[in-house]
Parts: C-alpha cells; sequence; structure tokens
C-alpha cells in the first residue's frame, strides 16, 4: 500500500527545491530538437538517472517525420545608428524559434514583416515559433517597436538546422505490478517558466521521491518536446503503452490560480475519478474541464489509435493567463508555495490510485460482528457513528467485487484516506479479500 504523507511534506523547502530547478533551467534556450533539449535532460539527470534517447531527423513517427535539428549560436538586430537594439543573448524569446539564418542589411519596413509584438501588452516579449514553416523573425516588445527609427538595419540570426536527431528522455520506476501510471512533461519551450518548467521541475521531483517508494504501480515519467515528442515517443515505444493504465501530462503547475484537471477522453475513467476526489478533498476551489483535442500532449496519448487513459493536470490552463507564452511568464510568475502545492496534489493522485482496490466482503451475510475483533468502540447509545466505523460500514456493505474503494469514496462522501485505513483494519481481519 503506497503511503506518502502528503501533510508532512515541508512545503516552504520542496516549493524552494523545485524554484531552484526552474531557475537553472530557464536561461536554456530549447526547441523541439538540438542542444537545449539535451542540455535539459542533463541537468534532470543529476536528479535521477535519466534514459536519454536520440531518434534521428528522417525518422517516421507516425504520419509524422522527425526535423531537423535547430541550433542557434546569436541573434542580434543592430539599428541605424550603429548600436545593437536588440539581443537574444538578453532573451531567448528575441528570435521566433526554429528560425531559419539570416545575415542582412535591410529598410526598417522590410524588418517590420519579421517582427512580432503584443500591442495589448507593450512591456512584454511574446514566444513565437516557426517550426513546419521555414522563415525566421524576431519577437520584442511593442514598447521598443514604436521607436523604431527609419534607415537601414542589420539583421542576424546565426541558427543552423541540420540532420541531428530528436533528443527525449525516460525514467521508469518498477512497482509490484507490470501496471504502469505514465507522468509526461513537455520540455520544447525556452525561457518560460509556467509553461512548462514548472512542469518539468516538478516531474524529476516526483520522480525523484517515487523512486524511493514501495507501490503497486509501475512509473515512467517522460520528458519530451510537445507534440512531435510525444509522437515520436509513442511511435518509439509502441510496445510500452499496453501496460499503461493511467496517465497524467503535468504542466502550467506554478502560477498562483487553482487546480484544473481536463478528463480523459472516456472522461469517467478511474484516473478521471480519483483527481476529482482529491481535488474535492483538498477543500480549494478547483475547476474540471471535459476532453477535447486540442491543448497539450493529452490529445496525442487520447488519439483513437493510442486510447491511453490521460488526462491533464495543471493550474491555469494554457492560453489563460494573460502572461501565457509571452516573457512575463518568467521566474517571479512561479511561486514556491504553488509549485509545491501542485507537487503535493500530484502525490496525492498517487496515493489515491495506488490505494484504490477492490475487495470482496468475507462475512457477507448481514454485518460481521467489529466489536468483537477490536474495531467497534466500545460504548453504545451516541447519536452518531464515528467516521471510521461508518468507513467500515461503507467498504463492508459496497464491497462485492464490482466497487473500487473510489466508487465507495464517491457513494458515502467519506474522504478516501479515511476509506483506506477502514480497508486496511478489516484486511487485517480478513474480513476482506482483494478482488
Ligand atoms: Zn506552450
Amino acid at each position: 500500500m503506497l503511503k506518502i504523507d502528503i501533510d508532512e511534506i515541508d512545503r516552504t523547502d520542496c516549493g524552494n527545491q523545485i524554484h531552484q530547478l526552474i531557475q537553472e533551467l530557464f536561461p536554456i534556450c530549447r526547441s523541439i530538437t538540438g542542444d537545449g533539449v539535451r542540455e535539459t535532460l542533463s541537468i534532470i539527470k543529476k536528479h535521477i538517472s535519466l534514459d536519454i534517447c536520440e531518434v534521428p531527423t528522417g525518422t517516421q513517427a507516425f504520419d509524422w517525420v522527425v526535423p531537423q535539428e535547430w541550433n542557434i549560436k546569436d541573434a542580434y538586430i543592430i539599428g541605424p545608428n550603429g548600436e545593437k537594439i536588440l539581443d537574444f543573448k538578453n532573451s531567448n524569446l528575441h528570435v521566433v524559434n526554429y528560425s531559419t539564418a539570416i545575415n542582412q542589411t535591410m529598410s526598417l519596413d522590410e524588418l517590420k514583416g519579421h517582427i512580432h509584438t503584443l500591442p495589448d501588452a507593450p512591456d512584454w516579449i511574446p514566444y513565437r515559433t516557426s517550426y513546419y514553416n521555414p522563415g525566421w523573425g524576431f519577437c520584442m516588445t511593442h514598447k521598443q517597436f514604436l521607436m523604431l527609427e527609419d534607415g537601414n538595419y542589420e539583421v542576424v540570426i546565426d541558427s543552423e538546422h541540420s540532420d541531428g536527431s530528436l533528443t527525449y528522455g525516460e525514467f521508469f520506476i518498477p512497482g509490484s505490478t507490470k501496471d504502469e501510471i505514465l507522468i509526461f512533461s513537455h520540455c520544447c519551450h525556452p525561457s518560460l517558466c509556467n509553461d512548462n518548467l514548472s512542469g518539468v521541475a516538478i516531474a524529476t521531483f516526483l520522480a525523484n521521491l517515487m523512486q524511493t517508494k514501495e507501490s503497486r504501480y509501475s512509473y515512467r515519467f517522460v520528458f519530451s518536446p510537445a507534440s512531435i515528442g510525444s509522437i515520436t515517443w509513442m511511435s518509439e515505444n509502441e510496445h510500452k503503452l499496453a501496460n499503461i493504465k493511467h496517465g497524467l501530462v503535468i504542466a502550467v503547475a506554478g502560477d498562483n490560480g487553482h487546480m484544473t484537471y481536463k478528463k480523459t477522453k472516456a472522461e469517467n475513467a478511474e484516473l478521471d475519478i480519483a483527481v476529482q476526489v482529491v481535488l474535492q478533498q483538498k477543500g480549494l476551489e478547483f475547476d474540471i474541464l471535459d476532453f477535447s483535442p486540442w491543448g497539450y500532449d493529452e490529445r496525442q496519448f487520447n488519439s483513437p489509435g493510442i486510447n491511453l487513459s490521460v488526462g491533464r493536470l495543471t493550474r491555469t490552463p494554457n492560453g489563460c493567463f494573460p502572461e501565457y507564452h509571452t516573457s512575463a511568464d518568467n521566474l517571479d510568475f512561479v511561486k514556491a508555495n504553488a509549485l509545491a502545492d501542485s507537487y503535493a496534489t500530484y502525490l496525492d493522485v498517487f496515493n489515491v490510485l495506488d490505494n484504490n482496490y477492490t475487495f470482496i466482503n468475507q462475512s457477507p451475510k448481514c454485518e460481521p460482528q467489529l466489536g468483537k475483533r477490536g474495531l467497534y468502540r466500545k460504548t453504545g447509545g451516541h447519536k452518531d457513528v464515528g467516521k471510521r466505523e461508518l468507513a467500515m460500514l461503507w467498504v463492508m456493505n459496497m464491497s462485492d467485487g464490482s466497487q473500487s474503494l473510489l466508487d465507495i469514496a464517491d457513494k458515502s462522501k467519506l474522504d478516501f484516506d479515511v476509506l483506506v485505513r477502514a480497508a486496511a483494519d478489516l484486511l487485517d481481519c480478513d474480513l476482506l479479500a482483494i478482488a
């Protein structure tokens, strides 16, 4: 039985450690391929013994092909007065990710066609990509854009597309059964914290803790670029998918908003119920979203030919906070307390899934006499039955081999933890057997 005492977690310490890992990863210029992902995975490898896999450019991945590797050394713009007005070294968001190389002098009008800004958030730099549409571009604050003077600009992007590979990392923790829980985090975004260094860092710490625990489920942590990365991982590892019983996409987990769960395509899977029970028991505000084939990699995992039970647990979802995909999604935007709260919530989901057994009552004809086994309080006449006794009565009554503890939690509205403890006591007395 997996038992992680969520209340025992030192949230200040844990939140700070996760934030420190985010700080270490923040400066790296990641993309869907290239050295940025490699460097990121090598830092994660200092925490967990990650397997790092390289899939060559040109490899077929279902309907997709692994693209060329992209690496960038430098990029800048020199203005008409000879001064560097924009420097990739100050923020890797300044360059449209996956830009082709350029080294040219051009007029302001020509340059403007390649500049992206956010008129509604004039102090922020947008994050833009050009993955499957070769081209180049720069991103800057709208404030700076409005100040650009007429004249000629020297425009340099020292980047390279070359045959290489797509890189992903995988970490497997065997449990007592072959059934697996998949944890997926995308690691292709450059200097952006909530989306998704928060997910990457939390998943690293979850893996680090789970390798010290005994659990029924095996855990598989995958760190890969979004979309093409998860597609490539599934294509390369199709033989592993059959053991995956539940999966969570972990992302956007460090902002101050409340938790948001996006259900699996089935929408009433064991995972869907488990996460909802966890969120209800936290007693804080939360949102539940129905499945849609849009968002992060849950849409790949829930595609009809893969059909894994994968949900997505975030705080404020992608696209629903103004800082999303901008330079404002920075180290200040993700908070240690929110990171620690998300971390604890994921662990609680593991707790619930791991302990969600289905039992068979071994004394099903009327209630068994709990008192003679020391399971019932000694005095009678109380107005209410105690929570522990009530939990035992629910578990005994519903354990006919068809109802799991989560079903009983749902029906009884009792805390899952209380039901787990009641079931453990009844198991000890042989009043229950695992179905
Ligand atoms: Zn994103």
